[in-house]
């Protein structure tokens, strides 16, 4: 048998989610317990949405997970370069083997075109999909379009009948109809190429025996297919991993609980035990431990114990093994020197200390002006949002708008945030001090605190999202019917 050799592809375009380390640890297990190797490939071929800062965010709490990789950024192995925006050449060589084999073809449909079949096949109520348009044209029409550099994009063809079969380790035989299945674009009008197409060729090329993934790939699986068969490829064993969901069955969502791992590291988790609940995330030691290290789950790692009920992530849960973690293992002395070196991160207390220092006459006012640094929850109560013009309702919507504004701000700064919020608070006509008042309550929990900008830019997003939503809550929360009136008033700022 070949060696395994499995991987993980993030595409670095958000913060690190907890699902990118799950599907990352069972990858990682599977090919160690096999004496194979575990491969680090960073899909980057969106150039809009990827980002570097993402890019190192990901690799970072990887690594602060012990989730190491064989081969990878960082980590040259003999499949590199392991960025897709480096192998542009490798995808461009290999999409005209497709061509020339009839296997894909040029479409130069205008997105008007695209637009409007797509508003007909909604009326029609048929299935939504390309319908082939451009799939016979002549050669020198195709040439003369060429010559005339007219943007189009590269799909590949789609039988027209019959189903895709195929084996899922978990799933047995998977059958999806061909009907189901659209002509997917495989190089964008700007040269990129997509997921699937650039995914196909890496995994071949980086000799990759064993995909596995999360469920939400399952339908794209046939195209998959597909593509190593007009490659006249073997195609890898697919496994489709269940999906994290949020207690109430949900697929596992920010919106509901926090998902990026940096918020557990800000927390004050330890980073084997949150590697120890994945593990515990539809899997079982053979032995029923729910305590394990990623030596002893590698040793005992049997994938088909893997259960397909969605596996909750549970909070609670993880609290309380965290808890057990400090308790068993480590001893005063760690404890202490594990605390000191996660509250006194040295890049985070040379941003806190020159606040700190503006306002403190005795090292003994630090905890109380400061504290709110490295605290998890404020303990506040509706009372503390008590203000002479701002009630709780505008004091909701200051806190969900803000929390809206800072979610899309790119890179979290003090100069980027500022203007953000100053252009909210004229749009909701109130004067910067008030404005900013439930904030700082929110995110310091004082009515008078370090600078409240400063102080979110430290924090970072994960942390004010959890502090801004924690406070709605406090404040009533806010019911679906008042949630989408909010996101249509913020739609219109
Ligand atoms: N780039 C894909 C992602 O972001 C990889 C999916 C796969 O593993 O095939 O999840």
């Amino acid at each position: 048998m070949n060696k395994v050799r499995t991987r993980i592809a993030p595409s670095p375009t958000g913060d690190p989610h907890v699902g990118t380390a799950y599907i990352a640890l069972f990858n990682r297990c599977f090919a160690h317990q096999h004496g194979g190797d575990f491969v680090l490939r960073i899909e980057d071929t969106d150039k809009q949405r990827s980002t570097d800062k993402s890019e190192q965010d990901i690799l970072n709490s990887l690594k602060w997970l012990g989730l190491s990789w064989d081969e990878g950024p960082g980590c040259e192995g003999e499949f590199g370069p392991y960025r897709q925006s480096e192998r542009s050449d490798i995808y461009a060589s290999h999409i005209e083997q497709l061509l020339n084999r009839g296997s894909a073809f040029r479409c130069f449909c205008t997105a008007q075109r695209l637009h409007e079949l797509r508003a007909q096949q909604m009326l029609d109520k048929t299935q939504p999909g390309y319908d082939g348009h451009c799939l016979g044209l002549a050669e020198e029409d195709i040439a003369s379009r060429l010559a005339a550099d007219e943007q189009h994009v590269i799909r590949m063809r789609i039988p027209e009948q019959g189903d895709c079969q195929f084996q899922d380790m978990l799933r047995g035989t998977v059958s999806i109809s061909w009907s189901q299945v659209d002509m997917q674009v495989l190089i964008k009008s700007d040269g990129m190429p997509t997921y699937h197409f650039a995914n196909v060729v890496d995994d071949h090329l980086m000799s990759i025996s064993h995909v596995i993934r999360g469920e939400e790939w399952i339908n794209s699986t046939p195209k998959h297919i597909l593509l190593y068969q007009y490659f006249h490829w073997d195609a890898p064993v697919f496994c489709h991993m269940p999906l994290l969901r949020n207690p109430d069955k949900s697929k596992l969502s920010k919106r509901k609980n926090p998902t990026s791992i940096g918020y557990y590291q800000a927390m004050g988790y330890l980073p084997e035990a949150l590697l120890n609940y994945l593990g515990m995330m539809g899997w079982t030691m053979p032995s029923g431990d729910e305590k394990f290290s990623l030596t002893e789950m590698t040793e005992n790692f049997d994938i088909s114990r893997v259960s397909l009920g969605g596996p909750i992530f549970d909070i609670e849960k993880l609290d309380w093994l965290n808890g057990k973690y400090i308790r068993e293992d480590l001893s005063d002395q760690e404890f202490a020197e594990r605390f000191a070196r996660w509250a006194f991160d040295p890049v985070k207390t040379a941003q806190i200390v020159p606040l700190l220092k503006q306002r403190v006459e005795r090292f003994s006012d630090v905890v109380s002006l400061g504290g709110f640094f490295i605290s998890g929850d404020l303990g506040l109560a509706e009372a503390n949002f008590a203000h002479k013009s701002i009630d709780a309702s505008m004091a909701i919507r200051i806190l969900q708008f803000s929390l809206w504004k800072l979610e899309q701000v790119p890179e979290f700064s003090r100069d980027n945030i500022e203007p953000e919020l100053q252009s909210l608070a004229a749009q909701l006509q109130l004067k910067i001090r008030d404005f900013l008042f439930p904030l700082f309550i929110a995110i310091s929990g004082r009515a008078v605190s370090t600078s409240v900008i400063e102080s979110i830019a430290i924090l970072g997003i994960d942390i004010t999202r959890a502090r801004l939503r924690s406070a709605i809550d406090v404040l009533g929360g806010i019911s679906k019917k008042q949630q989408k009136s909010l996101e249509r008033e913020f739609r219109d700022f």
